[in-house]
C-alpha cells in the first residue's frame, strides 16, 4: 500500500472514537427532530433522503481515498469531516428507523380503526375481537 494512503487510513482509525462522540450528539438532535414527525409516510421519506445522502458521502470518501492512492492526497481534515458527517447521518437514519418502527407497530382495530392497546383481546371502542 502506498505511504500516503497508509497514513491517511491510520489517521482515520486513530480518530474513530472522536467520530463516535459526535455521532452520539447528532443522534440526540436527530431524535428530537424525528419525534416531531407525525406520520410513518413522512418518516419513510426522511429515511430515504438520509440514506441517499449517506450513499453520496460514501462515494465522496471513496473518491478521496482513491485520489490519495493515485498520488493526489486528500487533506485528512476534509476526509475526517466527511466521515463525521456520515456518522451523523447514520445515527440520524437509525433514529428515524426506530421512530418508524414505533409508528408502524401501533395496531388498530380492523373494524372501526380505533387504536388497540397492548394486550387488548377486544376493541375498546366497538368490541370487535382483535
Ligand atoms: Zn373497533
Amino acid at each position: 500500500m502506498n505511504e500516503k494512503l497508509q497514513n491517511l487510513l491510520e489517521l482515520v482509525r486513530r480518530t474513530a472514537w472522536q467520530a463516535g462522540d459526535l455521532a452520539a450528539d447528532a443522534a440526540y438532535g436527530a431524535g428530537r427532530a424525528a419525534e416531531d414527525l407525525l406520520s410513518a409516510a413522512k418518516l419513510r421519506v426522511q429515511a430515504a433522503t438520509v440514506d441517499s445522502e449517506i450513499t453520496a458521502k460514501l462515494k465522496d470518501v471513496g473518491e478521496m481515498v482513491y485520489a490519495t492512492h493515485t498520488g493526489t492526497p486528500t487533506e485528512s481534515e476534509a476526509l475526517l469531516a466527511k466521515l463525521q458527517e456520515i456518522d451523523g447521518l447514520k445515527a440520524r437514519l437509525a433514529d428515524i428507523n426506530e421512530a418508524l418502527g414505533r409508528e408502524t407497530a401501533a395496531e388498530v382495530c380492523s373494524t372501526c380503526g380505533a387504536a388497540l392497546r397492548e394486550g387488548d383481546a377486544f376493541c375498546r371502542e366497538c368490541g370487535a375481537k382483535r
